[in-house]
């Protein structure tokens, strides 16, 4: 089955006032299991409201979405809540650590949710964390670590519970070019060591040709990137 499947997906805001906004229209994509797929947009095209979409934080007003081979169109919030859990794991720009809590529990928390025991829990948390090279940092709460270090965790976070599909809005866009480059990298060889299927939204084509394949949000539609 396809990790992900969207197919003529619309969008507007304020439908059928002056202001109305056709942001998407009518958008099909596809991403196979395993594959890594960057999503390259202008500001203001719609890769946010294209990626809440696929990740179940918003709804489209036309077509139809799949993950893992299973048609979640027409599911009532709570089925949403439960596979928003499960299914996805969410990357956002900035890390939405919860400040109170360690690096550690940040990674342990959407797992007791999704109904994991402590014991497990805890043990996926320090291999994730090995993973990113930051077992050194796991009873650290966000504020004791680098912007770096803090979006590291939110990987592990968004991969904690094994989900069928990454999605990624601008991972690494509020660190400096440097760090950047460096921190995508273990993001990729996470992505890579897992079989994750991932779409990364990214204005950094360096970074966009480092996946398998680039598509373009362009006029409300996607398309694959000139060759
Ligand atoms: P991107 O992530 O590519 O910058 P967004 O998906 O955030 O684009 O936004 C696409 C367009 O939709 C923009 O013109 C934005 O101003 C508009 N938009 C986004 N969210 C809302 C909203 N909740 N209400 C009205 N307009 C919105
Ligand atoms: P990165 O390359 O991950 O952004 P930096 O070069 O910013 O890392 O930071 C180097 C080291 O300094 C890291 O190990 C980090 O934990 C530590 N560090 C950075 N900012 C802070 C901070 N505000 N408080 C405590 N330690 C910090």
């Amino acid at each position: 089955a396809l990790a992900l499947e969207l197919k003529g997906i619309s969008k507007s805001y304020n439908r059928g006032s002056a202001a109305q906004v056709d942001v998407l229209r009518g958008v099909d994509l596809a991403l196979k299991p395993g594959e890594v797929v960057a999503l390259v947009a202008p500001s203001g095209a719609g890769k946010s409201t294209l990626l809440h979409i696929a990740g179940l934080l918003d709804t489209p007003d036309e077509g139809s979405l799949c993950i893992g081979g299973q048609d979640v169109t027409g599911l009532g919030e709570r089925a949403r809540t439960g596979l928003r859990r499960s299914d996805v794991g969410f990357i956002y720009q900035f890390h939405h650590l919860l400040p109170e809590f360690t690096a550690a529990e940040n990674i342990v928390l959407p797992q007791l949710a999704n109904g994991a025991s402590q014991k497990a829990a805890r043990a996926r948390a320090a291999e994730l964390l090995d993973l990113v090279g930051l077992s050194a940092r796991a009873g650290h709460r966000p504020a004791a670590m680098s912007g770096g270090e803090q979006q590291r965790v939110a990987f592990c976070r968004a991969l904690a519970n094994q989900p069928r599909v990454l999605l990624a809005d601008e991972p690494t866009g509020n660190l400096d070019p440097g760090t950047s480059d460096q921190v995508f990298g273990v993001l990729m060889d996470l992505v890579r060591s897992s079989g994750l299927s991932a779409l990364i939204a990214t204005h950094n084509l360096d970074l966009a040709a480092r996946m398998d394949r680039v598509l373009h949000l362009e006029d409300g539609a996607v398309a694959a990137a000139p060759q």
